[in-house]
């Protein structure tokens, strides 16, 4: 008989993140995402949520989810393949590409369901998928899934992509290129007018990854494409209900080719049961939302805008942001975790990044902005960034 460590090394690795300080410590938030909210007992302002639009806690879109309950329950019954295809998802997908400007879209469960599970069958063996370096994890998993060749590029470094783009020219059958649409360390946007011409150029494919710039870049929230009037240009549109439309779900637009093709081969779609009732009503009430209260957007950029001035005012680094994140770099990793444990103790809930998620001397506060602060509560959590960087001499 061997003596096979059953249980000594889920001891060991957990050691292992706490002694390095990588460990996760879940903070309990009291009741909905709020601007104001309630985090392990305190009131704070919140400046960490993806919450972007306040839609989360929207009447009409709880209403939507209490009303979906009564009239088709709690749960689907299946996957939507076999039996859990509901009128509710379906109505969904009408709507979301009147908003998005396409064809098709596809509902996946989460935004990460839907990149590990279409990346993988649209490229084989011969094929290459080119990635930018900060790519998000989901699509770092759904690449490292695919059997395709793989080449990265440096962030947003349009020189670097022609570069591979050239070397693999003669070399790769289909060719895809993969970024983040607003990428979530500094909150800056991927030059997707440069992609998309290089990509022409070269006959490849784009996929855009707009998690963040869903409901928050582009004329009315809808998204980098729009942004950068790219309509009918860009291959795939990957994007999310979980953050600035307030409830959860991945989805793809395009082309109904590529609607078809993930309906048929994108294993996260086939194999995971499908959105309870509530999910389906709530994204349907929230892109309803989206297209009748623009207020929401507008409060958001305006939100934006002056916490943004005001910080740079103040002293404050706030990198090249353009995007409802802004970050707040103060340099080492010490610092941010001061600061935001002083913020915190302010009233102010917004967390640190350090190292190894970004540089060692580029060490942030990541502040996230919500259109249901007001003034106000603005000018609270500003009066907290300057008093607290100067007690701990950072201003
Ligand atoms: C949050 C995020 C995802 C995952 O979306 P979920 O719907 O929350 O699973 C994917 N990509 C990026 C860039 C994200 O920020």
């Amino acid at each position: 008989m061997t003596s096979r460590d059953s249980k000594q090394w889920l001891i060991d690795e957990y050691k292992n993140v706490v002694e390095k300080g990588f460990d996760w410590q879940l903070r309990r938030l009291n009741g909905p995402s709020t601007p104001r909210c309630n985090i392990e007992g305190k009131e704070v302002i919140m400046l960490c949520s993806n919450n972007y639009l306040n839609l989360s806690n929207h009447p009409k879109i709880r209403e939507a989810a209490i009303e979906a309950v009564k009239t088709h329950g709690a749960g689907s019954g299946s996957v939507r393949a076999i039996a859990g295809n509901l009128d509710l998802h379906e109505d969904v997908e009408t709507i979301l590409p009147e908003f998005k400007g396409v064809e098709a879209s596809l509902v996946f469960q989460t935004g990460f369901a839907a990149n590990a599970g279409m990346i993988p069958p649209m490229m084989n063996k011969g094929d290459l998928i080119i990635s930018d370096e900060l790519n998000h994890g989901s699509i770092i998993d759904g690449v490292r899934l695919s059997k395709a060749d793989k080449a990265v590029y440096k962030h947003n470094d349009m020189g670097d992509l022609e570069r591979v783009l050239k070397e693999w020219d003669n070399k790769a059958e289909r060719i895809i290129i993969i970024t983040d649409g607003v990428f979530s360390m500094d909150g800056d946007m991927a030059p997707m007018d440069k992609i998309t011409d290089l990509a022409e150029e070269f006959g490849a494919m784009t996929y855009v990854d707009d998690a963040h710039g869903e409901g928050v870049v582009g004329e009315g929230g809808r998204g980098i494409v729009s942004e950068f009037k790219l309509e009918g240009r860009v291959t795939i549109e990957m994007g999310t209900f979980s953050k600035a439309l307030g409830v959860v779900g991945g989805f793809v637009s395009g082309s109904q080719d590529i609607k078809n093709f993930g309906i048929n081969k994108a294993r996260t779609f086939l194999l995971s049961g499908s959105h309870p009732p509530a999910v389906a009503a709530s994204q349907r009430a929230s892109l309803e939302v989206m297209m009748n209260e623009p207020e929401h957007h507008k409060n958001l950029w305006d939100n934006i805008k002056y916490f943004q001035k005001e910080l740079i005012s103040q002293g404050y680094d706030c990198g090249d942001s353009a995007s409802a994140i802004t970050p707040v770099i103060v340099g080492e990793s010490h610092k941010a975790k001061a600061l935001s444990n002083a913020l915190f103790e302010e009233g102010i809930f917004a967390l640190p990044i350090v190292f190894p998620m970004v540089a060692r001397d580029k060490a942030r506060i990541r502040t996230m902005m919500n259109a249901g602060l007001t003034r106000e509560q603005l000018d609270e959590a500003l009066r907290a960034f300057e008093d607290c960087g100067r007690k701990l001499e950072i201003l």
